[in-house]
């Protein structure tokens, strides 16, 4: 099937479905009006050249007594929205703006993209260093960092036990145990090469590959933000795929209610409620990706010391920051870390906080949440965290 249709179908359906892991409660109020834009299209069609996306809608928001401009898209294999509060409508060729950065990074990250940096790097594992973009350079100086934090529970150079497990794609199942030794193998985060005054990246061993799938985008997101903002707007919400990050607080000096996803529930299901402004909310969870073979669920989030899906309680970690990429790393970070040695990491950082929700409905909040966080769903229970001696 055309790769453009394909897309385009994926995005019905996942517009259909409402896939977003984070259900945002902003601009939903009653007594909002909505009217389609002139230059709507129909859903799925595509107004940039190869970018599958919506047209603008917009909505009379009488609690900001601000207009509500939105769009949607479908690039980095995840549902994108973004929505900027105004005096009236956003032009869309600042959504068009928007949307093509996506773009451009998706260009330089995707391992699905022959022809993109982290493809290059690949490619050449064993054999070269590749020079690449400062952007790229950041970020997978950033992602050793965080393999560094967590002794290499979190480790960018997954991308073998990645591909193995398949996870998300049409060929997910469980490899064998030699497949995951041979795999496993390949991976080790200090085996990445970083040329800081040639700007270059080298993979050691042949064989290995990254896979910037956990911070990816948070970075894309942090990117946006500074866009819109450079586009002169003060309120706006982004939504990359469940990565929630916020722009100021809403024109009316609230904070932004964002409802953090029941794990076991349906997609708009909430745990409870944010108040945030100016902050990023990532959740990594067992939900979001996952296949089932002969009756149990193996999710995306992988072990790179075992190689296989973690398993340690846990159906969440939501992590609340200024920067998103930091929320992306640290999100699946500390869901490879486990509730205590993740719970007292958190709370030994300077404005980050997290939630975790765990198997039985107990939920964790690091002290910061306290004051931001309400619990709206009875079949959870907020717990207060209580430090391990063991
Ligand atoms: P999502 O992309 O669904 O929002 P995450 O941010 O937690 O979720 O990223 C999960 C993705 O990161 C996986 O699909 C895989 O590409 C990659 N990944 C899985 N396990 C690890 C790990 N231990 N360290 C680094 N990246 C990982
Ligand atoms: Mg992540």
């Amino acid at each position: 099937m055309n790769k453009r249709i394909e897309k385009s179908i994926q995005f019905l359906w996942i517009l259909t479905l409402n896939m977003v892991v984070v259900f945002i409660l902003v601009g939903c109020g009653a007594n909002s009006s909505e009217r389609a834009s002139a230059n709507e299209v129909k859903n799925g069609q595509s107004n940039t050249e190869g970018i599958v996306r919506s047209a603008s809608t917009v909505v009379k928001d009488s609690k900001t007594n601000r207009v509500i401009t939105s769009q949607d898209s479908f690039q980095i294999g995840t549902y994108i929205k973004i929505s900027i509060y105004s005096d009236k409508e956003v032009p869309a060729i600042q959504f068009d703006r928007i949307f093509e950065e996506i773009d451009q990074f998706e260009k330089l990250i995707s391992k699905n993209i022959t022809t993109s940096e982290v493809s290059m790097i690949n490619e050449n594992a064993g054999k070269a260093p590749v020079k690449v973009s400062s952007d790229i350079f950041e970020l997978i100086q950033m992602g050793i960092q965080y393999g560094e934090i967590s002794s290499g529970g979190f480790d960018i150079s997954i991308g073998p036990l990645v591909d193995l497990w398949g996870i998300g794609s049409e060929g997910a199942h469980v490899p064998t145990e030699s497949e995951i030794q041979e795999a496993l193998s390949k991976i080790d985060y200090r085996n990445i090469l970083l040329n800081e005054t040639d700007q270059t990246v080298f993979l050691k061993e042949e064989g290995m590959s990254l896979d910037l799938g956990a911070i990816a985008k948070g970075y894309i997101a942090d990117q946006v933000k500074t866009l819109i903002q450079e586009e002169g707007h003060q309120s706006a919400i982004i939504n990359l795929g469940g990565n929630v990050l916020t722009v100021g607080h809403k024109p009316n000096s609230e904070a932004w209610s964002i409802g953090v996803r029941d794990p076991k529930g349906e997609n708009k299901d909430i745990v409870g409620i944010l108040k945030l402004q100016d902050n990023s909310i990532v959740s990594s969870g067992t939900y979001e990706r996952f296949f089932v073979e002969d009756g149990k669920r193996y999710h995306h989030i992988l072990n790179p010391k075992t190689g296989y899906p973690e398993e340690n309680h846990l159906q969440s970690v939501s992590i609340i920051s200024e920067k998103s990429v930091v929320g992306d790393a640290l999100s699946t970070t500390v869901f490879v870390m486990g509730l205590q040695a993740g719970y007292a990491y958190v709370e030994s950082l300077d404005q980050v906080d997290a939630l975790f929700i765990m198997e039985d409905g107990s939920i964790y909040g690091t002290s910061g949440t306290k004051s931001v966080f309400s619990l709206t769903n009875n079949n959870y229970n907020l717990k207060e965290f209580v430090f391990s001696t063991k």
